[in-house]
């Protein structure tokens, strides 16, 4: 079995909490596909060892709410100044029609390049733009780009039934599918895909793209039904902005949490992107049904959304993980960037103590895996998947830090990512992604940017 001994780090966060957030550990060795000791550790013969000094070690980050294919949308003009509803429909939903196979691979490629390099080894990917005919399978194309990367990948199978008021006659509508279609669908994709066991590198989510918009309520809770009858879970959009909540109490006279519970759509195997508008109401039943939510604070930020109540969520009791939300509204989907803001953000608002680098941690990676049931990912430790990634600390960023463990979030700016590891296997590699050419990808972009500009 393969064997590669990492030696003498100068640090390592485990993604554990509080006391079991730090370790004494220097050196950790990977076997075949697993963490098989920690501690103070002596190379074997034959094995690999690579020298970890001036390394930090950290569990790959676990990115549980992702658009992909936004990855070739960063910065158009017309939605970078604009809240949700009119950037929706300036940029996703005005481009995201004319995005074929093609224009999904590069994206993904992107995207999942974008978060390698930020010390990201588990991507879950909210894809939503699948409809009749389209000549290929989204949910293919994206596994197929995953693997040649070797991602853990999380396909949140999006998608409507029905369409937003704001599609217009002039452009194509976003693509929809009937229910019946939608369901065999996924069912399809299920069956090709997903793994259940816990260290899976392929899994499958029901994720209808925004409960209230996206198809009737009686559909809703046929699709929680369908995906629990297929073992799987369950994701979608929630309370983005403060129009979400208006459109709940004016509209279905409820609240977003509630409307949710009572189409079936809450419970551990649940989790949603944002809930940045909460009352303690719904605070107290995402914590008493262990819901999850996949915090967004770059995007919310982005989009002027404001805040989420994540502390008071995972006070609770809900899960609180963390997601880079598409780079159509947050052009640095990159996790380091994502938990650094996390870091300001919730400290420029509620004071010095309202937030800790090593909980951050924690849910960008324990919590992560534990959203998408991943029980043996997201942590350093013996029996758990090799996912990691060593940050190299000499750059003068990080020089003259008291305390490397946290610097990689502390610092901020761009990761300096020297090795990662995917279930035992080199995924990044002196800062390279192997069979990976950077500058083909960057002219590719440059050219579907160009041709997207013209539809
Ligand atoms: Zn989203």
């Amino acid at each position: 079995m393969n064997s590669t001994l990492i030696q003498n780090a100068s640090a390592m966060l485990t993604g554990g909490l509080e006391t079991e957030a730090r370790t004494s550990a220097t050196d950790l060795r990977i076997e075949g596909d697993r963490i098989t000791e920690m501690g103070s550790l002596t190379p074997r013969a034959g094995e690999r060892v690579v020298d970890a000094r001036g390394c930090v070690v950290y569990p790959g980050f676990v990115n549980t709410h992702h658009h992909l294919f936004q990855s070739v949308l960063k910065g158009v003009s017309a939605g970078l100044n604009v809240p949700l509803f009119e950037w929706l429909q300036s940029v996703p939903y005005r481009y995201g029609p004319y995005l074929g196979e093609e224009a999904i691979e590069i994206a993904a490629t992107i995207g999942i390049a974008e978060l390698l390099l930020s010390g990201c080894t588990t991507v879950a990917d909210h894809h939503y733009l699948f409809g009749t005919n389209m000549g290929y399978d989204p949910s293919a194309t994206l596994f197929n780009v995953a693997e040649r990367m070797g991602v853990r990948f999380v396909l949140l199978r999006g998608g409507a039934t029905m369409g937003r008021s704001f599609a217009t006659d002039e452009r194509p509508p976003m693509p929809t599918q009937p229910l019946d279609v939608f369901l065999r669908e996924v069912e399809h994709s299920t069956r090709q895909f997903h793994d259940a066991s816990p260290q899976a590198m392929r899994k499958v989510v029901m994720a209808p793209t925004t409960p209230f918009y996206s198809c009737t309520p009686d559909e809703l809770r046929e699709m929680a039904r369908a995906a629990r009858s297929l073992g799987i879970r369950l994701h979608s959009h929630l309370s983005e902005t403060a129009d979400y909540v208006r459109f709940a109490r004016d509209v279905l006279k409820s609240r977003p949490v509630d409307w949710c519970a009572e189409h079936e759509w809450i419970g551990p195997d649940v989790s949603f992107a944002h809930m940045v508008h909460l009352d303690a109401e719904e605070i107290a039943i995402c914590g008493q049904t262990k819901t999850a939510i996949a915090h967004c604070p770059q995007s919310n930020g982005r989009l002027g959304s404001g805040v989420a109540p994540v502390q008071a969520l995972a006070q609770a009791g809900a899960t609180v993980s963390i997601g880079v939300d598409g780079a159509a509204s947050n052009e640095a989907a990159d996790m380091i960037s994502e938990l650094h803001a996390a870091w300001m953000i919730h400290r420029a608002v509620k004071g010095a103590t309202a937030q800790s680098v090593e909980t951050l941690v924690h849910w960008a990676t324990a919590n992560g895996a534990k959203v998408l049931g991943l029980d043996y990912v997201g942590t350093l430790a013996s029996g758990m998947q090799a996912d990691l990634v060593l940050y190299d600390m000499t750059h003068p960023r990080y020089a003259g830090n008291h305390d490397d463990a946290t610097a990689p979030i502390t610092a901020g700016g761009a990761a300096q990512v020297r090795h990662a590891w995917v279930a035992g296997r080199t995924v990044v590699c002196d800062g390279q992604i192997p069979g990976l050419d950077l500058a083909e990808l960057s002219a590719r972009a440059r050219a579907l940017v160009k041709k997207i500009q013209a539809s």
